[in-house]
């Protein structure tokens, strides 16, 4: 979010909060959100009447989202991603479908940045979330912006293989503990598997071990920034303000990350 800010200041730049099951970019930018669209799901409805419980759309679904019993099917809505495959494969057509709200997409409106804002929000009480960030990137891909950040959610889990796959560059944000090293060992796994270039940021890299560096030294890995702690980016991150705009030294730090990006990306 911050590095979106600064590069608003030269380019024009469109931020998509993508963390649809906590979007908390707002809470800093503070811009006016109108509504986009709706996103939602196709799920199963099973006709008894009709079906043979064959078992067939059981054994497609690779969610497991059927369970057919010898006189009835059981749904479970939870997990159905509204692919479609079991009404195609029913040989006798006893499947129907049911349109199911799984969330919504917000934009910016009015704002004097020259910045195009999107946030994905999933309703609570819904497990899916990459249907909202596969509409989210379609959005992102019609935007005619000269750059697009896809802000993520943490880990490795489906929402973030969604969200990653067609970057053309991918920032991790980890820090120097256990648990932040043993995170971003899986999530370079993932980005390597997609064949994205990626470049680590360590935040607080001045608490916790060396492990992030050791990491980076041992495997050539690129460390793109290091934050260090700092109370004034604690006390403007708890009262809800970004960085840039608030002191030179924080614009220069995301100057600098956008230096080395563009560093890496040439070479
Ligand atoms: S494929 Fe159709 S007929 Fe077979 S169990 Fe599923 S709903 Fe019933
Ligand atoms: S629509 Fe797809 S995910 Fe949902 S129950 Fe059918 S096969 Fe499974």
């Amino acid at each position: 979010m911050n590095l979106a800010l600064y590069l608003s200041l030269s380019l024009s730049v469109a931020l998509f909060d993508l963390d649809v099951e906590e979007p908390n970019d707002n809470h800093f930018l503070q811009l006016e959100l109108s509504h986009f669209q709706d996103v939602t799901i196709l799920r199963p409805v099973i006709d008894e009447s009709i079906c043979t419980h064959c078992g067939i759309c059981a054994d497609l679904c690779e969610f497991n989202a059927l369970a057919v019993l010898p006189s009835n099917v059981m749904v479970f809505n939870e997990l159905c991603h509204g692919c479609g495959l079991c009404t195609l494969a029913c040989p006798v057509k006893a499947i129907k479908e049911e349109k199911h709200g799984l969330g919504g997409i917000y934009v910016s409106s009015g704002s004097s940045l020259n910045l195009a804002f999107y946030e994905g929000i999933l309703n609570v009480g819904e497990a899916i979330a990459t249907p909202i960030i596969h509409e989210m990137k379609k959005i992102a891909f019609k935007e005619e912006r000269e750059i697009i950040i896809l802000d993520l959610p943490p880990g490795s889990a489906c929402p973030v293989i969604k969200g990653l796959s067609q970057s053309d560059y991918v920032i991790l944000v980890t820090e120097p503990t256990p648990a932040g090293e043993h995170d971003l060992e899986i999530a370079i796994e993932v980005v390597k598997e997609l064949g994205i270039p990626f470049g680590i940021v360590n935040n607080r890299a001045d608490v916790g071990n060396d492990c992030i560096s050791q990491l980076a030294e041992k495997n050539g890995y690129t460390i793109l920034l290091e934050i260090p702690h700092d109370t004034e980016i604690l006390k403007l991150y708890s009262q809800g303000h970004a960085l840039i705009g608030r002191n030179k030294r924080f614009d220069d730090i995301f100057a600098n990350l956008w230096h080395e990006i563009r560093r890496r990306k040439i070479e």
